[in-house]
């Protein structure tokens, strides 16, 4: 027998936030360096309900988001995807998000991960102070976008450089709106699902 007993690790869970309209590489490439570089032993992608910041532009209904996310996700063991924000009414903030993910998953320690540009708002967050004592943050370098962490609190925020992928959700949705191909910058699965629910035709933005 042991001397000591061994002390249980607690899960460490990656947090992907984003709108997902729709998911693309650039999300699954950081979620995927972070969970290795971090020793995730999973990443939950969260689509979001009504986004904050996104009240001015038009945004996918969330069945079709969250749909898209699940179909990007399936073929990694370590990826799962979270109705906690869809399923809550109202605008979603992210405390919300990190509040009901800590209540389904008291055990585990939590890891927020965020790109360049999001990391740089995160202060105008509803309840910011309780993000960074609710999870750790870590910042992904984004192409088009400087990664600053100054002002956030040290030690609750790493930073750190992924492969640069300069794909957003709104090329994809204008390449769609235009015709223009979107192979190759979403999973396969995406650009059939976008076709098959003609997603982004006749939008304006
Ligand atoms: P939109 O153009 O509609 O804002 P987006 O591509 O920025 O879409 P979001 O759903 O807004 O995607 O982003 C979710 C999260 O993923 C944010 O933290 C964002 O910074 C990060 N992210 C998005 N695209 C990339 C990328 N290419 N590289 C690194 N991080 C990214
Ligand atoms: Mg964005």
């Amino acid at each position: 027998m042991p001397a000591t007993a061994e002390v249980p690790t607690r899960p460490r869970l990656g947090v992907m936030g984003g709108t997902f309209d729709p998911v693309h590489h650039g999300h699954l490439v950081a979620a995927s360096e972070v969970a290795a570089r971090f020793d995730l032993d999973e990443v939950v992608f969260v689509p979001t309900g009504n986004p904050t910041f996104k009240q001015h532009i038009e945004v996918s209904p969330a069945e079709h988001r969250y749909l898209m996310t699940v179909i990007a996700t399936a073929s990694n063991p370590r990826f799962t995807v979270s109705r906690v924000d869809i399923d809550r009414a109202g605008l979603t903030y992210t405390v919300d998000t990190l509040r009901d993910l800590k209540t389904e998953r008291p055990d585990a320690d939590l890891f927020f991960i965020t790109g360049a540009d999001a990391i740089a708002q995160i202060l105008t967050w509803k309840d910011a102070a309780e993000l960074f004592d609710t999870a750790r943050f870590v910042a992904v370098t984004r192409p088009g976008h400087a990664l600053s962490v100054d002002g956030l609190p040290a030690g609750r925020v790493d930073v750190l450089e992924v492969p640069a992928l300069a794909i957003s959700s709104s090329d994809v949705r204008a390449r769609a709106r235009a015709g223009e191909p979107v192979w190759y910058l979403v999973p396969d699965g995406v650009v059939q699902y976008i076709a098959k629910h003609r997603l982004y035709r006749g939008r304006h933005e």
